[in-house]
């Protein structure tokens, strides 16, 4: 779909082309609950324009904007899985809203972005580029500016997406394009599974402080009924064990020497059978 009607006051940003960064306080971050454990991403300029982050429904993405009295002009997708894409068409009609998305057949967009490309918005006044990073979905992309990184299924606080469409190597290599930004990203994630993912990585990393200091902050969290997101990047290389492929703990916790992408499908493997006490 081409919507160029949609695009008004948009204009794309050749690749590779830099802005300085408006600070981060300039802007309102809001997690907005939904469907089981989803986190729909607003984030609001000081004018009160917003831009959402996959939308898997657009109710209460509607019940926020009016909550804090914000305009919708931007919608941004990360990849083609319902439960972050199904409130898009919605709120693109009821807003006049621009849909960007990653490169696939199998989603609707205005615009589909590619890795590296940038997109300028003049509402909110923002800009983005998209990193492509394969492995939980083949097309799946993260969207990084200002400080933000709004990283779907890829990458979660002390955990990563499942492969459903990518292999170990594509996936250890996309965290790693992540974790090579600066550490004091907002690391914006999909789901609210922080908590499980710390009981997990404690099994591998009794040890480690930084880990303790997470899991406390998160259960903190929690038992207020409020997100444990966003975390922050350097953070998530102290303790996020699917970042931590090449530390010495995860090597030993993995009992033999393997090469990395061995070791992060090992550390998968575990995962997709570890049965969380906190789930
Ligand atoms: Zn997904």
């Amino acid at each position: 779909m081409d919507g160029t009607g949609a695009n008004a006051g948009l204009t794309s940003v050749p690749g590779g082309r830099r802005y300085s960064p408006a600070a981060m306080t300039d802007f309102r971050l809001f997690a907005v609950p939904a469907l089981a454990d989803n986190y729909i991403w607003l984030l609001a300029d000081a004018a009160g324009a917003a831009l959402v982050v996959d939308p898997g429904e657009a109710a209460p993405v509607q019940a926020a904007l009016e909550r804090e009295g914000l305009r919708l002009g931007a919608i941004l997708l990360t990849h083609h899985h319902s439960d972050h894409i199904a409130g898009a068409a919605e709120l693109a009609r009821h807003w006049q809203a621009p849909v960007y998305s990653p490169v696939d057949k199998r989603i609707h967009a205005d615009r589909q972005v590619g890795d590296g490309e940038w997109i300028e918005l003049a509402s909110p006044r923002a800009h983005f580029h998209a990193i492509a990073v394969p492995g939980h979905t083949r097309t799946h992309i993260a969207w990084h500016g200002h400080g933000f990184l709004f990283c779907g299924d890829t990458l979660f606080s002390v955990g990563c997406g499942r492969l459903f469409e990518g292999t170990p190597a594509q996936m250890l290599d996309s965290l790693d394009r992540l974790a090579s930004l600066p550490g004091d990203t907002r690391v914006c994630c999909g789901h609210e599974y922080t908590l499980a993912n710390c009981a997990f990585a404690r099994t591998l990393e009794p040890d480690n402080a930084a880990l303790a200091e997470r899991t406390r902050r998160a259960e903190s969290a929690r038992a207020q009924g409020l997100p444990s997101l966003p975390s922050m990047l350097a953070e998530e290389r102290a303790c996020n064990p699917f970042l931590r492929v090449d530390s010495d703990r995860i090597v030993a916790a993995l009992g033999h020497p393997r090469d990395r992408v061995g070791r992060f499908a090992e550390l998968r493997r575990l995962k997709d059978d570890y049965r969380s006490p906190a789930a």
